[in-house]
């Protein structure tokens, strides 16, 4: 029975989580209230592309919901969401 020494020690450790967390801060998600079934949802806002309109659907009941989205300089300023019919 030969028992290989191990290594484990030498390793750096879990460093990464903690370089992780600066991600975070600048990620461009927001939730918003679904007009239909008022569920909280995330969605993602991209603000290098300006302000903009779309629609999403909900990831509770599926319903269109039409995303208004207002960006200045960068920066959310506006986010609605309501029925995109
Ligand atoms: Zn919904």
């Amino acid at each position: 029975m030969a028992c290989s020494p191990s290594v484990r020690g030498t390793e750096p450790g879990c460093s990464r989580e903690s370089g992780n967390s600066r991600m975070t801060e600048w990620l461009p998600e927001r939730r918003i209230q679904c007009p239909y079934c008022g569920e909280s949802i995330s969605i993602v806002v991209d603000v290098s592309a300006g302000s903009q309109s779309y629609v999403e659907d909900c990831q509770v009941c599926c319903e269109p919901i039409e995303i208004q989205v207002d960006i200045e300089a960068g920066n959310l300023e506006d986010l609605r969401a309501d029925r995109g019919i």
